[in-house]
């Protein structure tokens, strides 16, 4: 809050000497140079007959956008990745993580036992590598849905005695909805009766191509339990890392994603933050949400005191006044007296949002937001009793789109529509399609929270000859 002589000068159309004589009239001897306070900015405006109303908002949005400008590409350094561990219950997605980070243990500097704290780093050839530690496409789309883009890297856990199955094919479209590389472990390559090939042959399926039959998707055969292939896998990530150039501006206030966050009946809020840009240090103002304080202490996964962390990696937090919500972003700031006004005014602002409706893509006014230029895409997720309609639906929806409005269907699968369904519509902005089956309350609870548009037919021809009409502004709207 405050402005130099200078600028203060010329703001008001004066010369810094006229500023300077006023400031003297007030005792204040100050060069050209020299910071003023709000307080003393007031009075010298008054004295030249100025009405300036120095409103804290305007000050603090200001010193907001300063928080938030862009890095210059010469102020961008190399940062380790972030993976996400996905792929359908039971393939190992839990064992890899564990293997990944026991193997880790070992190979550094004895410290604390590992503890879980929702995301931890290994380091490999001197590069670090951060697995978020709650895997399942689940909660990633869930973080997505909140507005946080944390992964830049996603295993598929496909288990050799098993095969791609419906949570495989999920995680894969989860995935390639959010635009992440896919790197796939064939795990449990120890058991007997593990075929890996018929796992690379079904995800040709769905378009995942093995390096080794002439597609660009790298797969390593694994071993969670054995503890086979877990160099190979973090060689690979570390090589596809590196391909996508992954860059953030260590020199400047953090921002990042809450991981995860609780309440600690000893220690209050205790949450853990990836840092995603900027350096995050103890006595850092910080704001998530409507959750604010200071940084008071940092540790690591192993328990460790840290004093600073930077791009990629995760710390654990205490400080904060209210528990922030996992998926949100957070903001170090100057001070906290700006933290709390930011926290205060989304709070305020949240309220009002609550009672108004998010605009979200919905077939009733598909062909208003067509005209008014805001949708080129439909995004459709499918969900029908049995995968011939899956099919036939994805077949007649191709053929749909036209110059204007691409259709785009990003999942299909049998089964009833679920909240996972619900929030892949909701970080992806689609409409769900529901054939021959019904969501049950609480999916529809979410859909209604989420703003996400769900249709149920009967006949697949309906299905089409709504989606015509929303395209074309001929739809009935649906009560
Ligand atoms: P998640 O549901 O995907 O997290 O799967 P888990 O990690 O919980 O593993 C499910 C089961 O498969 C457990 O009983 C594991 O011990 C077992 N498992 C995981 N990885 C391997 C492996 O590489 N080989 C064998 N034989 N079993 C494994």
């Amino acid at each position: 809050e405050v402005v130099s002589v200078q600028d203060f000068a010329s703001r008001i159309g004066k010369t810094a000497a006229e500023v300077i004589k006023k400031l003297m009239g007030l005792g204040i001897m100050a060069t050209i140079n020299q910071e003023i306070d709000a307080e003393t900015v007031q009075i010298i405006a008054d004295d030249f007959g100025f009405e300036i109303n120095i409103k804290p908002e305007e000050n603090e949005e200001t010193m907001l956008l300063a928080a938030e400008t862009e890095d210059k590409p010469e102020d961008l350094l190399p940062r380790p990745c972030v993976v996400t561990v996905m792929g359908h219950v039971d393939h190992g997605k839990t064992s890899l993580l564990d293997a990944i980070r026991e193997t880790n243990v070992t190979s550094t500097e004895a410290g604390g036992i590992t503890q879980h704290i929702g995301a931890y780093q290994v380091e490999r050839n001197n590069k670090k590598i951060t697995f978020v530690d709650t895997p399942g496409h689940e909660a990633f789309t869930a973080m997505r849905a909140r507005g946080a883009k944390v992964t830049d890297i996603a295993i598929l856990v496909v288990a050799a005695d098993d095969g791609v199955m419906p949570q495989t094919i999920e995680a894969i479209n989860h995935a390639k909805a959010a635009g992440v590389p896919i790197i796939v472990a064939v795990n449990k390559i120890d058991k007997d009766n593990a075929v890996p090939e018929k796992v690379k042959q079904e995800l040709t399926k769905h378009e995942l191509v093995v390096e080794e039959w002439g597609g660009d998707t790298i797969s390593v055969n694994v071993s969670a339990l054995k503890r086979e292939g877990i160099d190979e896998l973090l060689e690979m990530i570390l090589l596809v890392s590196e391909m996508a150039e992954l860059k953030a501006n260590p020199n400047r206030p953090a921002k990042g994603t809450i991981i995860e966050a609780e309440l600690d009946k000893a220690r209050g809020p205790v949450a853990t933050l990836l840092v995603q840009n900027g350096t995050l240090r103890v006595g850092d103002s910080i704001v998530s949400g409507a959750a604010f304080g200071k940084v008071r202490a940092m540790m690591d996964e192993r328990g460790r005191k840290v004093e600073k962390a930077e791009p990629s990696q995760p710390v654990v937090v205490l400080g904060f006044h209210d528990v922030p919500q996992a998926g949100d972003i957070f903001q170090a700031l100057d001070d906290e007296k700006l933290a709390r006004y930011v926290a205060e005014k989304r709070l305020s602002k949240k309220r009002e949002e609550e009672l108004k409706v998010a605009p979200r893509v919905s077939l009733d006014d598909l062909f208003k937001q067509i005209q008014a230029g805001n949708v080129k895409e439909l995004t459709i997720i499918v969900k029908a009793d049995v995968q011939g309609s899956v099919e036939a639906l994805k077949q007649s929806l191709d053929r749909l789109s036209t110059d204007e409005v691409k259709i785009n269907l990003i999942h299909g699968g049998v089964g009833a529509v679920t909240e996972t369904d619900i929030m892949l519509a909701s970080a992806s902005n689609a409409i769900v399609i529901g054939f021959n089956v019904r969501p049950d309350s609480n999916v529809r609870k979410a859909a209604e929270a989420e703003q996400v548009d769900i249709r149920l037919y009967r006949v697949i021809y309906d299905a089409i000859d709504d989606i015509k009409a929303a395209m074309s502004g001929l739809l009935d709207p649906e009560f």
